[in-house]
């Protein structure tokens, strides 16, 4: 015997067939997710003071931005945290030359040359990390003392890709420190700028080493599953 309910054909069929599909993409797309394993891009010290016209430029830094912003954009879209980190120095830092440093004053806390370089900037639920704001200590890496890996590790963050500024200083720090930390580290090759960009392949030869990779952002995408 059927049920009445089965009777009303042309109501139920396509309601079911919509079901099957919407099961059907869920699974697809949990299934992806779970390959994808879920990714940060960490944006470092991109701020005024390091880009061309600030106290401690790094080179060709103005040709960085509008890659970096697409990168960004496309990194959210593709649901990846976005991890900003800042120098953020007190006044009498260490690192400054006045107070016997190797660093002429930069990125003093709350100044402008430490903001974010436009047009960059933070949106809500990205992560902001503040970096060498106790006297000593040169606090390059993002990692350094800002529980950023617990951070990351809470949103279940497996995989890290590593931009910005500079390259032999503060990238190289953060990077090292990410691999230390347990997380798949990439560095992308074309999205970060160096004080003296003769120290480049000397910096990549040593992330290799340590375990890092190498790759342009758009290579980086890809191995996240997400172009
Ligand atoms: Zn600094």
């Amino acid at each position: 015997m059927k049920r009445s309910g089965d009777h009303v054909i042309g109501d139920q069929s396509p309601r079911k067939k919509k079901l099957r599909q919407s099961e059907n993409a869920v699974g697809k797309s949990s299934r992806k997710a779970r390959k994808m394993r879920r990714a940060a891009l960490i944006v470092v010290d991109v701020q005024r003071d390091f880009c061309e016209g600030g106290a401690l430029a790094a080179a060709y830094t103005l040709s960085l931005l509008e890659p970096l912003v697409n990168c960004i954009e496309a990194a959210r879209r593709a649901g990846a945290m976005i991890v900003y980190t800042q120098d953020w120095h007190p006044e009498n830092h260490s690192s400054f030359q006045e107070n016997g440093g190797p660093w002429p004053m930069h990125c003093v806390a709350n100044s402008q040359g430490a903001e974010l370089m436009p047009p960059l900037r933070a949106e809500e639920g990205d992560v902001i990390i503040r970096k060498g704001v106790a006297v000593d200590g040169a606090g390059y890496s993002g990692f350094e003392g800002t529980g950023l890996a617990e951070k990351l590790r809470e949103l279940k963050v497996e995989r890290i890709g590593v931009s910005g500024i500079a390259t032999e200083y503060c990238v190289r720090a953060t990077a090292l420190d990410g691999l230390q930390a347990g997380f798949e580290t990439t560095v992308l090759a074309d999205l970060i700028r160096a004080v003296n960009p003769k120290e480049t392949p000397r910096v990549w030869r040593e992330l290799k080493r340590a375990g890092a990779h190498i790759h342009t952002a758009a290579e980086w995408f890809a191995s996240v599953g997400k172009s």
